[in-house]
């Protein structure tokens, strides 16, 4: 291979990244009005964009994701008051994901584009569930719920989302692959969603407090549905280390703090599914092991 073919086929891959970098920070806009309007109860349609301090609605020229942000230094054009890191922050993290998926699941492991997509809606659906739980200690129902349902009509639509995460390879689940994936995203459901209730009513008998809420739960029920329940168990167990290693130094400040866990959860996922390889692998030559005993018993 001549050197012009391989740097040929880097700046492809550069390309289709910032393609995917630009689309994400253009999502990442949206899901700043989300993140905004959705804990207030307010339509995420209509009306436009507007300063959340002197209420002046935002031009287009003004409302570039991340451009207008460095052109503006951070604050509104009408009443210089300043504009929340967050919008710039929320864009560029959307930006990030949707150029490093499409690099790490389409173009490297050679998953098809539906993977993808339930991919990047699952990451914004996280990111609006988290900063949403920063501010606020809730999780949106709008976005847990429906995720929750989405993830077994989608595993239908498209069952390739479930390949490697089949639920129990080598014991024949159905034969039908739809069916499989159905059940994949069930099990997900259950296992992801069982878990933090297991542990919110564990907690609140032990010690005799809300540890975690129903909007965890719901949360991770959404996550289960599409990552499935293997790595539903592993995220589950993720996340406490990075509630240790980023809030409590935090939350050491300020005694009797609610700590909001959706962050924690989302972080683990993100994580969790950027380097899932060795977790499916993990699992999979178990179960085949699990299979096979059960096969010899009969
Ligand atoms: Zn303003």
């Amino acid at each position: 291979m001549s050197s012009a073919s391989i740097a040929g086929f880097y700046a492809e891959e550069l390309v289709w990244f910032l393609t995917l970098f630009l689309f994400g920070l253009i999502v990442g806009s949206f899901l700043n009005v989300c993140i905004y309007r959705l804990p207030r109860g307010k339509s995420i349609v209509a009306p436009p964009s507007f300063c959340p301090h002197c209420g002046e609605f935002i031009g287009w020229y003004d409302n570039i994701p991340l451009l207008s942000y460095l052109l503006l230094g951070g604050k509104c054009r009408a009443c210089k008051v300043h504009i929340s890191l967050r919008y710039p922050l929320v864009e560029s993290l959307t930006g990030l994901l949707f150029g490093f998926f499409f690099y790490e699941f389409v173009l490297r492991e050679g998953k098809p584009l539906s993977v993808y997509i339930a991919y990047v809606a699952l990451a914004s659906a996280l990111i609006v569930s988290s900063f949403v739980d920063l501010e606020f200690y809730l999780i949106p129902d709008e976005i847990t719920v429906w995720g929750t349902v989405l993830g077994p009509i989608y595993s239908l639509l498209f069952p390739t989302l479930h390949y490697s995460a089949n639920s129990l390879r080598g014991l024949a689940l159905s034969g039908n692959e739809r069916i499989d994936a159905v059940v994949a995203s069930l099990l997900g459901i259950l296992v992801g969603g069982g878990l933090i209730l297991f542990t919110a009513l564990f907690g609140s008998i032990v010690f005799r407090k809300e540890v975690m809420g129903m909007g965890d739960v719901k949360l991770m029920a959404m996550v289960g549905g599409v990552v499935g329940w293997k790595l539903s168990v592993i995220i589950y167990f993720l996340a406490p280390f990075f509630a240790l290693a980023l809030a409590i130094p935090l939350l050491g400040l300020e005694k009797e703090r609610k700590l909001p866990y959706a962050p924690f959860l989302s972080i683990a996922t993100l994580v969790v599914m950027s380097f899932q390889r060795p977790f499916v692998e993990f699992f999979d030559s178990r179960t085949f092991i699990l299979s096979e005993v059960v096969k010899g018993l009969f």
